[in-house]
């Protein structure tokens, strides 16, 4: 699964003492009952997985076409019992109606209903074979319905939500699935279809039985969707949609199957396993809560995400190649071979990532594998692991109804950057090798990161236990400095440190690049930093340059020195991708207080802002002037630069060729737009429809362009939004405006009356809305009047992450916290903190990430 791109935050530190790092998957057997307790434990699913074999769910959905209507299941779950000598706990997370009783090898008992399961008492259970029926009605959460259409999604544990199954990723199981539904709506499930049965208003669907897979990866995407198929490649592929815009549709299938056909080519060839399932197809969800999720034969996919309009920017290009890459990747990592559990998820997502770097090198060959892996990561990376909040890569887990904290940048990110610096310490095709086995061993499976790292350290003489405990076991990055001497204007000697950023004495053994640039030439050294200080004997004897440019290469992590002879050498750096290392290299020396201010940095950054032609570059550039604007910049001052910034953005605009660039300024130009001439030329391009020359808008940029002016409370907004409103024909963007309306509001009440809606879990239900809503609530004009919903926002953390998807806290916090600059607001959070020290520490953790700008600016800003 897959968090929309450079998505925010994750999770901490403190709880992790590194202590109880278990051997997860190794199932220990257990002699006592496991205690019956809300959740999944780990020891229940350790007791579980070494007793229960040979799982078969057949599952039949009633889905009536309205959404309120009760959705009646008939479930029979067959499994194999090894032991049935104490009670058998099955997870059912029960809100709705039944079941009253059961059928336990055919006969009827009453529900014993206990902290979120089913008992099955001792007298009724086999060794061996055992087969339990049950009628219930399902909850609607897992069910995302939608007035014509739904789709389930039960990761990381609500499988349990739905129907009663052992829900632990190493209870791998068949799935024979029936949808009695509509007539006119189609289905699509992990399986094949096997026959369609109908009478009148209503069809069933068969499915054939489904491969073996974990609860979290059963699905089902049914509705009014259009469903076109493809033959490219080796498998026929489908792909459900409800989109209608006719651009869009022209430009966006034909990449979405040949991304995905030629993602599933790299993948066969570098695992050497052909694809391992039945069937191959893919759905896009209206305002889905994530990116995508790899459910096998249906993967589900956020389709503004896949649905790009003429107007695209190269950002957005390479975010579509990532994301189906992803999810695709995720057939043989994660899919195919599974993590034991749910503390080792980031195994799953490291290799998802890493392989979509490899994969989207060759659906858009470019040459630029390097600046695109440092873009994409770093600063998501960067952004949680220097917060108080930071937290290892691989984090204990002890009961799976937490599993959803532990996703976040550092899983997504950071462990992309680990892997890059294992494969060039392994060796490129040691390391393919050793996944090879991996996945191969463990084919239709489950592993956990012990046994990966064991049979990876078979093709390598590097100790790997060493390495893994700094960047896997433990959070934060090292700080690096450097001594250089001189003699004759020749180097004598230079020393290079690194030491952790919180003070203490680690060693992050990595391969990085340093550049000696000179007037006319750049060198460049490479470093094999594997101790805390060395001296660079390459370096000895060379001409002193003018400076050093550190991680030129971008694959070193850390917090690395800036030469301020940069600030004014950067335009004659050739190389984009020692410009983007730079440019990020600076934002984290600003952040840290060393060397740069906020304004000389937005200076620099205003001056590369017309000098720089690389687009990737611009997005960072650009981020980075909003970020500084915004967050960072004293407020009499911005007030003034507005116009001058403002002018400068929109000359560049018109200085820029490609329409792509063009559009990035566009956007920032919104985004940070305060006078009143510049409202008004947004005004009269939203008016009549007419972009900037070569610049392209869609509909969701006018939708945008019109929340900006609404933000601005410009003139007439009310009837600018309705009239926006009477724009859009598509229902669910309309459904979605409509949604969002009192948010926009300049009517105070209004919006108060609109977070009060927040309150309940029905006023949270579509996530995507929510956090869009938040972001207007929350808006850095807004801050002043709306910090008063802090405190209530962060009492509601704990039941937005019980009722909310995985992504939801952090994204709940993130849109929140954002722009908030005072002193004020940190000492709101500062004392949340601390009038509940006993807070789930996985969640303070989330709100360390989301609050550190705010702190940093609190104290930069002062
Ligand atoms: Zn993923």
């Amino acid at each position: 699964m897959y968090l929309v791109r450079k998505g925010i935050i994750a999770i901490l530190f403190l709880v992790l003492l590194l202590t109880g790092y278990r051997p997860a998957g190794q199932c220990q057997s257990i002699a006592t009952a496991p205690a019956v307790v809300p959740g999944v434990s780990y020891t229940l699913a350790t007791w579980r997985s070494s007793r229960v074999r040979n799982i078969i769910y057949q599952l039949g959905f009633h889905l009536p076409a309205t959404p309120t209507a009760a959705v009646e299941v008939e479930e029979q779950l067959s499994f194999d019992l090894s032991d049935n000598t104490a009670p058998l706990q099955i997870d059912f997370r029960k809100k709705g109606a039944g079941p009253d009783t059961l059928l336990v090898n055919g006969m009827p008992i009453p529900a014993d209903y206990q902290q979120e399961h089913l008992l099955i008492p001792t007298k009724v259970l086999h060794t061996g074979a055992n087969i339990i029926g049950l009628h219930f009605s399902a909850v609607d959460l897992p069910l995302n319905r939608n007035s014509d259409f739904l789709y389930t999604l039960l990761v990381p544990d609500r499988a349990r939500t739905l129907f009663p199954c052992f829900d632990q990723p190493d209870c791998k199981a068949i799935f024979q699935l029936t949808l009695t539904l509509p007539a006119d709506w189609k289905a699509m499930a992990n399986a094949p279809l096997k026959e369609a049965t109908g009478n009148g208003s209503e069809q069933t669907l068969h499915f054939l039985p489904s491969d073996r897979i974990s609860t979290y990866l059963f699905a089902f995407v049914a509705g009014r969707f259009t469903d076109t198929a493809a033959s490219a490649g080796e498998y026929p592929m489908h792909f459900f949609y409800r989109e209608t815009d006719s651009a869009k549709l022209r430009l966006s299938i034909r990449p979405v199957f040949q991304i995905q056909t030629d993602a599933l080519a790299f993948l066969q060839h570098y695992t050497k396993i052909p694809y391992p399932f039945q069937k191959f197809s893919c759905a896009a969800i209206p305002d889905f809560q994530f990116g995508g999720m790899e459910h096998p034969g249906a993967i589900q996919y956020k389709a503004s995400s896949l649905f790009l309009d003429p107007g695209a920017t190269r950002d957005q290009l390479i975010a579509r190649s990532n994301l189906l890459s992803h999810e695709t990747a995720h057939m043989w990592f994660g899919d195919l071979v599974t993590m034991s559990w749910f503390n080792d998820v980031w195994m799953k997502e490291v290799f998802a990532n890493f392989m979509a770097d490899k994969i989207s090198n060759i659906t858009l060959p470019d040459n630029k594998y390097d600046l695109k892996f440092l873009t994409d990561h770093y600063t998501a990376a960067y952004s949680v692991d220097r917060t108080e909040g930071a937290h290892p890569i691989r984090q204990q887990l002890d009961n799976l109804q937490d599993a959803g904290s532990l996703y976040g940048n550092i899983i997504y990110h950071k462990a992309p950057i680990m892997m890059r610096q294992l494969e060039l310490l392994m060796g490129a095709d040691a390391f393919r090798d050793g996944l090879r086995d991996y996945l191969k061993q463990y084919a239709g499976g489950n592993a956990s990161w012990p046994e990966l790292i064991r049979i990876l350290g078979a093709h390598t003489t590097t100790d790997l236990n060493a390495w893994n405990k700094v960047w896997v076991n433990e959070s934060g990055r090292p700080r690096f400095t450097y001594q250089c001497k001189t003699s004759g204007g020749k180097i004598t000697e230079l020393m290079i440190h690194q030491q952790g950023e919180d003070g203490s004495a680690r060693v992050w053994p990595q391969f990085f690049t340093i550049a000696l640039v000179y007037r006319d030439h750049i060198e460049h050294l490479p470093v094999n930093m594997n101790t805390a200080g060395i001296r660079l004997e390459k370096a000895v004897g060379k001409e002193a340059p003018l400076g050093f440019l550190f991680n030129s290469g971008g694959e070193g992590y850390g917090l690395f020195p800036v030469d301020k002879f940069l600030l004014h050498s950067l335009p004659a750096i050739k190389s984009p991708l020692m410009r983007a290392s730079t440019y990020i290299n600076l934002y984290e020396n600003m952040l840290d207080g060393q060397g740069i201010s906020p304004m000389q940095l937005l200076a620099l950054d205003r001056a590369m802002l017309s000098m720089e032609p690389e687009e990737l570059n611009l997005n960072i550039l650009t981020d980075q002037i909003s970020s500084l604007y915004w967050r960072f910049i004293p407020s009499a001052k911005r007030d003034s630069l507005s116009v001058s910034l403002e002018k400068e953005i929109w000359k560049t605009m018109y200085a820029v060729r490609s329409p792509n660039e063009k559009k990035v300024l566009f956007k920032t130009f919104s985004s940070i737009v305060r006078t009143k001439k510049g409202q008004d030329s947004l005004y009269r391009i939203w008016k009549t429809q007419e972009p900037p020359a070569g610049v392209q808008l869609s509909e969701d940029d006018y939708t945008a362009l019109a929340a900006t002016l609404a933000l601005r409370a410009y003139p007439g907004e009310k009837q600018l939004l309705d009239e926006q409103l009477a724009r859009i024909k598509n229902k669910d963007r309309r459904d979605r405006l409509i949604y969002l309306l009192p948010a926009l509001s300049n009517d105070e009440g209004e919006r108060d009356r609109f977070f009060e809606t927040l309150r309940t879990p029905e006023g949270r239900k579509k996530e995507s809305w929510v956090l869009t809503a938040l972001g207007y609530l929350h808006h850095p004009l807004r801050t002043g009047y709306s910090e008063k919903y802090l405190p209530q926002t962060l009492a509601l953390l704990e039941e937005v992450q019980r009722t909310g998807d995985v992504f939801f806290p952090q994204s709940w916090l993130a849109a929140s916290l954002g722009w908030y600059r005072t002193k004020s607001a940190a000492a709101i959070v500062r004392d949340f903190l601390q009038q509940h020290p006993d807070y789930n520490p996985k969640l303070k953790a989330k709100l360390l990430q989301a609050a550190d700008n705010l702190f940093r600016a609190a104290n930069l800003t002062k």
